[in-house]
C-alpha cells in the first residue's frame, strides 16, 4: 500500500485539515512555505492523468476553495498550485496529488524557473497539437 493510501487509513498519522467521501487534505510534511498543503483523492491513481473525472472535478473545486481558505487565514500573497506527473517531472508519491502552495514573497523556499530551451516552429507545433472536436 502506497504512503498515501496508509495516510487516508490513519495508518500513519497526517495533520488533516479536510476530509469527505472522495477527498482528503493535509499538511505536507515539508513546509516549503507555511501552509504547504496536499490534496489527494481517497481511492489510489497514479496521478493527474488517470485519475477519473468525477473525482478530478470535485478535488479541483476542493483544491479551490481550500488555496481561498488558506489565502485568507494565512494571509498569503499568491499561491501555486501544482501537480507532478511521473518521475521526470518530479513526481515523489505515485498517488495523485495536487500542491497547494502559498507565496509570501518571490524570495521564499518555493522555486519554480521556466527556462527557455531551443527555438519552436510554432506552425509546425500547432498542426500537430491543434484539437479540431470539441473535447466532452
Ligand atoms: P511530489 O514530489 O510527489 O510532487 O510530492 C510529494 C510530497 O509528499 C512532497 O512534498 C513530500 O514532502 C510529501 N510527503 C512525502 N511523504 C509524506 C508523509 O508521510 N506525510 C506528509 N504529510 N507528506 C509527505
Ligand atoms: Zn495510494
Amino acid at each position: 500500500m502506497c504512503i498515501f493510501c496508509k495516510i487516508i487509513n490513519k495508518e500513519i498519522p497526517s495533520y488533516c485539515i479536510y476530509e469527505d467521501d472522495l477527498v482528503m487534505a493535509f499538511l505536507d510534511i515539508s513546509q516549503v512555505t507555511k501552509g504547504h498543503t496536499l490534496v489527494i483523492p481517497k481511492k489510489h491513481y497514479k496521478n493527474f492523468l488517470e485519475c477519473d473525472n468525477e473525482t478530478l472535478s470535485h478535488l479541483m473545486n476542493i483544491a479551490q476553495s481550500l488555496a481561498n481558505m488558506l489565502t485568507e487565514k494565512l494571509h498569503a500573497k499568491g499561491m501555486n498550485i501544482l501537480t507532478n506527473v511521473n518521475e521526470v517531472a518530479g513526481q515523489t508519491v505515485d498517488h495523485f496529488h495536487v500542491h497547494l502552495i502559498p507565496r509570501y514573497n518571490k524570495e521564499d523556499a518555493c522555486i519554480i524557473q521556466f527556462n527557455e530551451s531551443e527555438k519552436q516552429d510554432f506552425d509546425d507545433l500547432t498542426r500537430l497539437l491543434k484539437v479540431e472536436k470539441k473535447i466532452n
